[in-house]
């Protein structure tokens, strides 16, 4: 049974179609990526999933059940977390309270900062800085620590949008060693990159999605030798 399924999903901003009817599946356990040029749909499509855009057609499926339409905090609930473009730490919060806020959808559990001591361990980085505001981390640390509050919320599912955007080149290995790490250690992820030889490298199926569709789909490594996929995203003839 897939973890999630995603069936039709029309979405649009006023007159735009921004997706033109996008069915995929995610199975537990997996990586999956969606790659595609600017504009293709793909943070939209996250944004539907996490319930942060109404689709205009289509339908939701995470364990089963439907929850298309449902709230951004009632999808949290059941474990869909997302991990949004651009980081959106809160600058002027220090690395500890950043990840406490992650953690606020478990206020009500026993212990809610479970996780706490396993993400410190996986950027121990950000076990140094914990203290520090936000604002005052490079890129690369602010992304580590987008994941890690993503990860306080103990996800079932995790969606990530770019996470490699804007760093350097050394950054982003690390990035994508921490997301195979996590896959490793039992994190289901849906994986929406620009950078398409490194998404498709660590995925083990891939969507590529072209103005709102998807154009091809099928194992990561299959995705990276197919001919239309170099040329189209990874600037080979
Ligand atoms: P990028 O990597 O550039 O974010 P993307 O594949 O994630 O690309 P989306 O952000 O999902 O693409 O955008 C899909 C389409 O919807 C684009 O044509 C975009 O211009 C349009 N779009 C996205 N957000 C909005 C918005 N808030 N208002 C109007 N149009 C939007």
């Amino acid at each position: 049974m897939p973890l999630l399924r995603v069936e039709g999903l029309v979405a649009k901003y006023g007159n735009t179609v921004a997706l033109h009817g996008i069915s995929l599946e995610i199975r537990p356990g997996e990586i999956v990526a969606l790659v595609g040029a600017n504009g293709a749909g793909k943070s939209t499509t996250l944004k539907v999933i996490s319930g942060l855009i109404r689709p205009a057609a289509g339908r939701v499926f995470f364990q089963d059940q439907d929850i298309t339409g449902l709230s951004p905090a009632g999808i949290v609930k059941r474990g869909v977390i997302h991990c949004p473009e651009g980081r959106q730490v809160f600058g002027r919060m220090t690395v500890l309270e950043n990840l406490k806020m992650g953690a606020f959808c478990r206020r009500r559990e026993k212990n809610p900062l479970s996780e706490l001591d396993k993400v410190l361990e996986l950027f121990p980085v950000l076990r140094e800085r914990q203290n520090q505001t936000a604002n005052t981390l490079s890129g690369g640390e602010q992304q580590m620590l987008a994941i890690g509050r993503a990860l306080m919320a103990r996800p079932k599912l995790l969606l990530l949008d770019e996470p490699s955007l804007g760093l350097a080149p050394k950054v982003v290995t690390t990035i994508f060693e921490v997301i195979s790490e996590l896959n490793r250690a039992g994190s289901t992820i849906l994986l929406v990159e620009q950078n398409a030889r490194r998404a498709l490298g660590i995925a083990h199926r891939a969507y590529a999605l072209e103005v709102g569709r998807v154009m091809l789909e099928g194992p990561g490594r299959e995705l990276l030798n197919d001919p239309r996929v170099k040329k189209a995203y990874l600037g080979e003839a």
